[in-house]
This record gives structure tokens, C-alpha cells and sequence, in this order.
């Protein structure tokens, strides 16, 4: 008996491949007097946040960027953060700006995302985004559904007419997701906690994004043969060790292709910022 088994999506492979890219346009951008800045805000503590933004600006300092990193004290007020978002909108030195969220509690996330212009909002999290992106208009993409999206670029997977199911409906990956992947004329179907039968919507899928922040929400028993499974989940296991929201061992066995954790949807996230904050900075020089 012969044992089926996934090919794997490698995003540090892909990551590397679209960040020498990357690195060559930064240098045609410094020929032209332009370094690409991206400045990387952290308010307090906490120790996951600690470690992304340490990936993002080495990420952005490898590829040859400008990039500072502001830690503050977890009482910063609101209106100090605002302020410092401002002033950062007006640096001609800085193309994108990112506040590492969660932000501490007295402080309002959406104040913070709307206070970024959305010239400079290489998270693409800004209302204007999000509205560019619903509308088909020029804007920035969120940046882990946008590495989904070049995931299945890298593997050829033609979008059009098939079925895609989303798990999650985060403004931050869920949503922005469904919608470049309808873009992309598939036919989409958003899960969420209230979702009835998972299992029923995900054996129709010919692609699944898992965006839940639960192991084991995706089993092999809820793939279909072939399908293209994208874990974004970020999860501990028992041991502690980095894992995502799909059985990686048990739906290999079934799905055509799969992203493993880590390895996978995480890389390309920080990828598709430096590719987000690059093309800020390149519109500047035209
Ligand atoms: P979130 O805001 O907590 O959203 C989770 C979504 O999952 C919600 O829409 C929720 O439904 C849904 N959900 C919860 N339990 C479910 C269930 N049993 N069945 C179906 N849906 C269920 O999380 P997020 O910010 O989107 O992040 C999701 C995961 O991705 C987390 O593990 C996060 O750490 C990870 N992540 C990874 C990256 C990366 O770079 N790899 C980037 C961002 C996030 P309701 O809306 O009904 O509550």
C-alpha cells in the first residue's frame, strides 16, 4: 500500500526567494536617493509581540531598509501614542508605519489604526484599506492573507471556480482573506464560531485557510482528497512547541498540498510587510 503524502508549502523558501527580489528593488530605490523606512512601534510588555517585531525589523534591516524600533512603557497615554503616529506620518524618512497590536487596554486599537495615514498603513489594517481592498481599488493588503495569497500563487493553484472555506473572520486575517480569494473568483464560504457543521463546509473545499487560534480545528476526516490546506494558527502544543490549527500529520495524508507551523503562513507574513512597505517607499519616487 502506498501512502499518500502532501506536498509541502516551504514559506521560508518562498520567503527568501520573494525577499532577494525584495532586496534588489531596494537597492534600485537607494541608486535613486530613496531608502525604504519602516518604523515599528511597541507599546509594553508583551513577550509574543516582543518577538514579532524583533522578526519584522531584522526582516526589513536584512533586505538593506531603514527601520526603527520604538518600545514604550506599557502607560504610555493614548493621546502620547497619537502624537508619536503623527509625527511619524509626516517623517518623509519613514514609507510605512506599524503599532504592534494588542495595544494595553486604556489605549483604543482602532483610534491607533485610523490615526496612521493610509499612505504609510503597511499593515493594512486602515478602514481605507480595507475598503480598497473590498472595492478592487489600489491599497495595501493585510499582510498574512496577502502570503496566502502568493503561497498559492507559488504553487500555480488557479483560484477560479473553486471553492474556498475560511476559517475565521478576524478583520485581520478571516475577512481581507475571503475577499482576495473572491477576488480571485473562487466561490468562498467564511466559517466562524457559530458555524453548525464545519466538517460539512470544509469536505466541499478545494482550498482551506484555517485563521482560528485552536489546534486541531482542521482533521484529516475534514479534507477532501487533494485539497489545498493553509494553517495560519499560531498555537502551543503540550511540549510548548509552535504548532497551528490543523493536524499536520493526519490531513498530510489526505491533502494535495499543506503549509506546516512554523514554517509556513508565518515567514510570508513579515515577507508581504517588507513587499508592502517597499512599494510604499517606490510610489514615493514616482
Ligand atoms: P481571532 O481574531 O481570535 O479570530 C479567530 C476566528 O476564529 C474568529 O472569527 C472565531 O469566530 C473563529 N473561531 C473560533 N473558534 C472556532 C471554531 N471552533 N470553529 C470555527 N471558527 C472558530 O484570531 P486572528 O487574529 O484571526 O488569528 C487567528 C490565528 O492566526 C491565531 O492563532 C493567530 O495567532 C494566528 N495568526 C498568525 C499569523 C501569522 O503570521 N502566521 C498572523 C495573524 C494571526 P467568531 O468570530 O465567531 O468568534
Amino acid at each position: 500500500m502506498t501512502t499518500h503524502t502532501a506536498q509541502i508549502i516551504d514559506g521560508v523558501a518562498l520567503s527568501q526567494k520573494l525577499r532577494t527580489d525584495v532586496t534588489q528593488r531596494v537597492q534600485a530605490l537607494k541608486a535613486k536617493g530613496i531608502t525604504p523606512g519602516l518604523a515599528v512601534i511597541l507599546v509594553g510588555e508583551n513577550q509574543a509581540s516582543q518577538v514579532y517585531v524583533r522578526n519584522k525589523v531584522k526582516g526589513c534591516l536584512d533586505c538593506g531598509f531603514h527601520s526603527v524600533m520604538e518600545k514604550y512603557d506599557g502607560d504610555m497615554t493614548q493621546d502620547a501614542l497619537l502624537a508619536r503616529i503623527d509625527s511619524l506620518n509626516n517623517d518623509p524618512t519613514i514609507h510605512g508605519i506599524l503599532v504592534q497590536l494588542p495595544v494595553p487596554a486604556h489605549i483604543d486599537a482602532n483610534k491607533v489604526i485610523e490615526a496612521i495615514s493610509p499612505l504609510k498603513d503597511v499593515d493594512g489594517f486602515h478602514i481605507a484599506s480595507a475598503g480598497a481592498l473590498m472595492t478592487g481599488m489600489p491599497g495595501f493588503w493585510p499582510c498574512t492573507p496577502y502570503g496566502c495569497m502568493k503561497m498559492l500563487e507559488s504553487i500555480g493553484f488557479d483560484l477560479k471556480g473553486k471553492h474556498a472555506v475560511v476559517i475565521g473572520r478576524s478583520n485581520i486575517v478571516g475577512k481581507p482573506m475571503a475577499l482576495m480569494l473572491l477576488q480571485k473568483s473562487a466561490t468562498v464560504t467564511i466559517c466562524h464560531s457559530a458555524t453548525k457543521d464545519l466538517k460539512a463546509m470544509t469536505l466541499q473545499a478545494d482550498v482551506i485557510v484555517a485563521a482560528v487560534g485552536k489546534r486541531n480545528v482542521l482533521t484529516a476526516d475534514m479534507v477532501k482528497p487533494g485539497a489545498v490546506v493553509l494553517d495560519v494558527g499560531m498555537n502551543r502544543n503540550d511540549e510548548g512547541k509552535l504548532c497551528g490549527d490543523v493536524d499536520f500529520e493526519g490531513v498530510r495524508q489526505v491533502a494535495g498540498y499543506i503549509t506546516p507551523v512554523p514554517g509556513g503562513v508565518g515567514p510570508m507574513t513579515i515577507t508581504m510587510l517588507l513587499v508592502n512597505t517597499l512599494e510604499s517607499a517606490e510610489r514615493t519616487a514616482k
